[in-house]
């Protein structure tokens, strides 16, 4: 049976509810995080426990558990699920309380519900050895995305007419016509002089924890990571492009829009790139 936690308690997944007044279903005002699974374990814990702090505090929500108690809940439903290889979601909301725009009572205790489920990592396995299709949209988003909150309806339009178009992924552009982030993952090229590339965090997205813990790992390499804003034609023009995300870990590109880019298959600094992560990854998993 699938098992989810909410406030305290273990509930059975069918049943698990949260109150018609809580503030992350009237106002989207809540943050999350996502852990990847990978044999039982969460990877790259660290960076998405300090992101959920600091997503917190820029919302002024208190944090409700200490890192390690929100920890053991985390295994506890990755376990109660069996989960082996997945991910596990946790979101924070700033409580239940009577309709009003401005915050609650400093009292009012914060939602807290965390599920997980399976992914088939022989089907996403597949996919990074073909590569996916993305396509290119506007990005209408608010000016805080480096705040993982759940107010996601411009990134669930642009999946959804990614998914429409056949296409795995959209990938944002900003007004000037240069490519911010995925709608759930971060985007990246191997540019025509053969840099890796992917945009700054001082541009209006979400720092990526599968984008720190590659920069990290590409730079021990000695492949410096340029973050620097890229157009679509730049992206069309790339050697290769991929995307990256806790549950995509990373994902070759091979189409955007009508464009194929490289050869039309995975190339060759991607699929290094992924082995070396998620081999980082399992290694680190706690
Ligand atoms: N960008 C957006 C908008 C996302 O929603 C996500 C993940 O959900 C990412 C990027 C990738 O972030 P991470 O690598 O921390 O999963």
């Amino acid at each position: 049976m699938k098992v989810a936690y909410v406030n305290g308690r273990y509930v059975p997944h069918t049943g698990a509810v949260v109150h018609i007044e809580d503030r992350g279903f009237q106002f989207a005002d809540a943050v999350y995080e996502v852990w990847a699974v990978l044999d039982g374990r969460l990877s790259d814990a660290e960076g998405h426990f300090t992101r959920l702090a600091r997503s917190l505090g820029e919302l002024s929500i208190t944090p409700p558990r200490s890192r390690s108690a929100l920890l053991a809940i985390l295994r506890e439903v990755v376990r109660r699920n069996a989960v082996k290889n997945g991910i596990v979601y946790l979101q924070i909301t700033r409580g239940t309380a009577p309709r009003d725009h401005a915050f609650p009572h400093a009292d009012t205790p914060p939602t807290v519900v965390v599920t997980a489920k399976s992914l088939d990592l022989a089907y996403l396995e597949a996919s990074a050895a073909k590569g996916v299709a993305v396509v290119t949209r506007p990005d209408t988003r608010w000016g805080r995305c480096d705040i993982k909150t759940v107010g996601l309806l411009p990134n669930v339009l642009a999946k959804q007419s990614a998914k429409e178009a056949g296409a795995y992924e959209a990938w944002l552009v900003d007004k000037e016509g240069r490519v911010t982030e995925g709608a759930s993952t971060n985007a990246w090229i191997v540019d025509a002089g053969g840099r890796l590339r992917t945009r700054d965090t001082a541009a209006n997205i979400l720092r990526g924890i599968t984008r720190g813990e590659l920069i990290t790992l590409a730079n021990e390499l000695q492949m410096p990571v340029d973050e620097r804003p890229f157009t679509v034609d730049e992206a069309k023009g790339a050697r290769e492009a991929f995307l990256t995300a806790a549950s995509a870990f990373l994902t070759p590109v091979v189409k955007i829009d009508e464009a194929s880019i490289g050869d039309g298959r995975p190339g060759p600094v991607t699929l290094r790139l992924r082995a070396l992560y998620l081999d980082h990854a399992r290694r680190n998993a706690i």
